[in-house]
Order: C-alpha cells, then structure tokens, then sequence
C-alpha cells in the first residue's frame, strides 16, 4: 500500500551550472511542492499505512526550507558573506538546489526521520518510496529508494541557520538526526 504526503514551501536559490543564464546567474524563488510516498506491506490499527500525525518533524524540515535561501555550500565565500548578511533564514546544502538536489536531499533526511520515528499502533515495514520536487507547475523531479546512492553527504553538512531552528518546536528531532 502506498500514501502521498504534501508540504509546501517558498524557496529562493540559485542554480549554478545549469544550461539557463536566468536560472544561473539570479538569485529567484519558487512555490515548492514536495510530495512524500510511503509503503507498508500491512496496515496499522487503524487500518493505515502510518498516521500522517506522526509526519510531524517532515513538516518542521520542510518548513525550514520555507521564505529561506538554500545556499549551496560550493559558492563562493563573497555570496556566502553577502546571503548570511542580509538574509536571516539560510539553510546551507551540499547539494545544488535544484529540483533533483532538494528531491535528493530530502529523501535522505525523511528516510532517516522515518527510521526515527516510532511505530506504536501495529505499522508493519514503513519505508519511504520516494520525494517529489515540484518546483514549477509544470516540472518535477522524483528521487526514489534506490537514490540513496547517489548521496555523497551526511546530516553534519547541512546547516539550518539560528532564525530557522528559533522557529522549530523543539531541536531533538534534528539532534537525534546529526547525532
Ligand atoms: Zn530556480
């Protein structure tokens, strides 16, 4: 059985090395759609994949990403001063913020999140299938399972700056995951 979850989040960045000059060279935003499939291969109590409930710290990770600009951390020190000056919300990636990178990156984390959570209600093997970034209405990137791969980093090089962890409810949740 499979269940779709969907956050939204306003991001701005730049995508250095990709073909289009506007997307290159200018610091732009979009409306971030990001949707998370889940498997199980039996259903709760409740007769459910897992409850949506407990995508709680899903949320509070996506939402970092919210009115913050994702500085990818292969930029050159002077944007770095210079977003770090006169932006409060910074989340600093190693990967480049593209559809696929932020698709990549959050498959990482949530798989880890969801490693963290704890099943209580009779959930069998909850896995997470894949991350859609919807970054235009008409464009989309999906990282699945097997992506995993691809990921050359770990939680230690992502860094959500002081702004982003005053909003979360509690740091446990990204405590637990650095740890
Ligand atoms: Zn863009």
């Amino acid at each position: 059985m499979l269940i779709r979850k969907l956050f939204k989040f306003e991001g701005a960045h730049i995508v250095r090395n990709c073909s289009s000059h506007r997307c290159r060279e200018n610091i732009h935003g979009h409306s971030y759609i990001v949707e998370v499939f889940i498997t199980s291969d039996k259903l709760d109590k409740g007769y459910m994949v897992m409850d949506f409930v407990l995508l709680d710290k899903v949320k509070e990770l996506v939402d970092s990403f919210d009115h913050t600009y994702s500085l990818w951390r292969e930029e050159p020190e002077e944007l770095k001063s210079f977003v770090y000056k006169y932006n409060r919300r910074v989340a600093e990636i190693p990967v480049s913020p593209s559809a696929e990178g932020y698709a990549l990156l959050l498959l990482y984390l949530i798989d880890k999140i969801l490693h963290d959570t704890e099943h209580k209600n009779g959930e069998g093997n909850v896995q997470l299938a894949s991350v859609r970034v919807h970054e235009t209405a008409t464009g989309y990137a999906e990282a699945f399972r097997e992506d995993l791969r691809l990921v050359d980093f770990d939680t230690h090089d992502i860094r959500f700056s002081e702004a982003i962890q005053e909003e979360w409810k509690s740091d446990e949740w990204w405590k637990q995951l650095t740890r």
